[in-house]
């Protein structure tokens, strides 16, 4: 068993950035808390719990934070979501728990769960206190988890929590995936995604860093433990397949946003472009906001009625002063050195739906740097081994998984998260990861029984 890390002690976080990207819903104090908490009117069929992928006992936690038993909210939350304080944070809020709540229905604002859930978690790390449940008896079993983001944590919780061991390799230096480096600082702070990291450490999970694993590494991973989970994330952002698009100036959202989290990259240039619209694409425009640019468009083929984004996230886009080109689509890279200008094109709708250039409404937008937002391939390659079959199904790139059990075609391999779903939210992969902890945990008992 590996000794215990402190990740958090590892952020490489800057007081500079902290100070760029402060929390954009501050936390509650504890009279404030309070007050809140008091607010709720701990339904009994909550929706807002039917509302959370991982069905976190909303009002249960939330009287706990009434009565003051802090320790034992924080204790509900985890039991459901070992990601909790992370969820709190970067979850939508707006359209889960929060969408859901009663106090829609009679005209209130809707008790703020996600700040609720904060607060309490919050509390349970400022206090240094362990974690409130330990790993299970050793079963002697092992799981290699491959990807080191959201959809393994929890499948390693479970399962360590019921006394399988749990090994975990990732390709980059420090764990947590999508929410270390992916999720914008002002809703997720880098230094926060290793602190709750920490717990995992707590639990006896163990971390291989700075790991790709390939098919042959895959091969002998499978050999040597009783089942293998796939928490690969997704891959590289697509490209445009214009010309000139190795030209310096231009670069992707995920290395973007991961760079200025990890301090590599501490300001902007005056004139940025982000591609695409959908969330990433929105924290990329933001990000460029606060890191000093003077200008910022967000470009995209369609109208906003079309954009990925939440409403909630266009409208928080719009207040930091992000601009916004509709209908339009790159078609060249003016720069030889640096790229100058992005060529665009109007775009006009045809009777069938397809989107076609406008003839001569070209234009130019002067830029010093192109963000591309445009959506991640799948990252599944190294499942398919040369002049055989894959070891597991899949569907468009994406691993098919018994969404029950998280288990794939292959008995010995479970999948969650973004690498089964193609991209969703947070949460979404700590429910996946969760459900397949709970399955591997049968399965490999099933196994014994029938022994
Ligand atoms: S739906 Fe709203 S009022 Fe009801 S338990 Fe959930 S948070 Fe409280």
């Amino acid at each position: 068993m590996s000794e215990q890390t402190n990740f958090y002690s590892q952020s490489p976080g800057s007081a500079e950035i902290a100070s760029r990207f402060p929390d954009l819903h501050p936390a509650f104090d504890k009279t404030a808390a309070v007050t809140e908490a008091h607010r709720c009117l701990y339904c009994f069929d909550a929706p807002c719990t039917a509302a959370c992928p991982t069905h976190i006992d909303v009002p249960r936690f939330i009287k706990k934070i009434a009565s003051d038993n802090l320790e034992g909210s924080a204790k509900t939350i985890l039991d459901a979501n070992i990601l909790g304080a992370s969820c709190s944070r970067a979850c939508p809020v707006e359209v889960l728990c929060e969408g859901a709540c009663v106090m829609h229905r009679y005209n209130k604002q809707p008790i703020e769960i996600g700040r609720l859930q904060r607060f309490a978690m919050d509390v349970l790390h400022e206090s240094g206190a362990p974690l409130p449940f330990s790993p299970g008896k050793d079963t002697g079993k092992s799981v290699a988890l491959i990807g080191g983001g959201p959809a393994s944590l929890a499948c390693a919780a479970e399962l360590r929590r019921r006394g399988i061991r749990a090994e975990i390799f990732d390709a980059r230096p420090l764990p947590g995936g999508l929410n270390t480096y992916g999720i914008a600082e002002y809703k997720l702070p880098l230094a926060e995604s290793l602190r709750e990291i920490d717990l995992l450490s707590q639990l006896g999970v163990e971390f291989r860093f700075n790991t790709t694993v390939d098919a042959a590494q895959l091969a002998a991973l499978e050999a040597s433990h009783n089942a293998v989970f796939l928490g690969l994330g997704l891959g590289a952002i697509h490209r445009l397949g214009i010309a000139g698009e190795e030209t310096a100036g231009v670069t992707n959202a995920l290395d973007y946003i991961a760079g200025y989290k990890s301090g590599e990259i501490t300001s902007a240039p005056q004139r940025v472009a982000v591609i695409g619209a959908g969330n990433t694409a929105i924290d990329a425009a933001n990000a460029a906001v606060r890191l000093g640019a003077r200008e910022v468009h967000m470009v995209y083929r369609r109208g906003p009625e079309q954009m990925s984004a939440f409403a909630f996230e266009y409208e928080h886009a719009k207040q930091e002063g992000v601009k916004f080109l509709w209908h339009v689509m790159p078609i060249g890279l003016k720069g030889t050195d640096k790229v100058e200008a992005l060529e665009l094109v109007k775009l006009e709708t045809t009777s069938d739906g397809s989107l076609v250039p406008k003839a001569g409404e070209e234009f130019s937008l002067p830029v010093d740097l192109i963000v591309l937002a445009i959506g991640q391939a799948t990252h599944t390659e190294f499942l398919v081994a040369e002049g055989k079959a894959s070891t597991v199904k899949l569907e468009r790139g994406r691993i098919l998984i018994d969404r029950a059990t998280g288990q794939t075609s292959s008995p010995k391999y479970f999948a969650g998260g973004d690498c089964t779903n193609g991209g969703r939210e947070v949460v979404d992969a700590v429910a996946d990861g969760k459900r397949a902890g709970i399955g591997i945990a049968a399965w490999l008992e099933g196994q014994d029984a029938n022994a």
